[in-house]
């Protein structure tokens, strides 16, 4: 099943799948297409099976800083749909892919039928504020170079070796000024470790880059995978998820 390449949805039990497949279509995600404007309702649910969906804050003076990235390990718009909420953030596709794509009205309705459905989801959003909680101590604590690394990972994990990838939009991940990010870049290239060009990034040395990361990195998918394997093991109900 097309559906399986992301995480969450490859969480589910083959019956509970195939009952919400016919509401879930595939969709390219062009670079850039707004999925949700900030105070506004949240009508579809997007699981990524490629690419990455930014979370954005925009500032009153200007500024716009992504706060979060969603890829074939999340989804976005999954907890706003549960309760009927609006979306907090600016959020837009950051790098082009396919995720399938359920009407919000319709995620909730089948939250509603299938109760371990609904579990998965919160747990998913328990997740993402433990990464945000993190990314806060992160921020003011961590330097920029052992940052960047963090964030390069995180790509890496997402997208593979070669990211487009703008020095600007590493800068607004990070809320530093893009010559931070320029002269951090110019050490981890100079150190044999990457490649950029406008407007991408090429990783060469992986595990050197493990090395000079920051401990928030943490190997997300894993981290996932860990909570959410924490929880079935805590639950009577494992028999109803998929094996993985
Ligand atoms: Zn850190």
């Amino acid at each position: 099943m097309p559906h399986r390449t992301n995480f969450l949805l490859s969480q589910l039990a083959p019956d509970i799948l195939t009952q919400i497949a016919p509401h879930l279509s595939l969709v390219n995600l062009q670079a850039a297409d707004v999925l949700a404007e900030r105070h506004q309702r949240v009508e579809k649910v997007y699981f990524p099976h490629s690419g990455i969906i930014s979370c954005v804050v925009e500032l009153l003076g200007g500024d716009a800083i992504a706060t979060g990235m969603v890829g074939n390990d999340g989804a976005f718009g999954a907890s706003q749909a549960l309760d009927d909420k609006v979306s907090l953030n600016h959020v837009v596709t950051q790098v082009a892919g396919v995720a399938s794509v359920i009407s919000a009205d319709r995620l909730r309705e089948a939250a509603s039928e299938f109760p371990l459905l609904r579990v998965l989801l919160i747990k998913y959003e328990e997740f993402l504020f433990s990464q945000v909680q993190q990314t806060a101590a992160c921020n003011a604590v961590h330097s920029v170079q052992a940052r960047t690394c963090k964030w390069l990972l995180r790509m890496h994990d997402l997208v593979g070796v070669d990211l487009p990838l703008t020095q600007e939009f590493l800068a607004r991940m990070m809320g530093v000024r893009r010559t931070s990010v320029t002269a951090v870049a110019g050490v981890l290239q100079k150190a044999g470790m990457i490649t950029h060009s406008r407007g991408r990034i090429h990783i060469v040395d992986l595990r050197q880059i493990r090395d000079w990361a920051c401990e928030c990195y943490g190997d997300n998918p894993v981290a996932l995978s860990t909570h959410v394997r924490f929880w079935r093991a805590s639950t009577n109900e494992k028999d109803s998820f998929d094996d993985w």
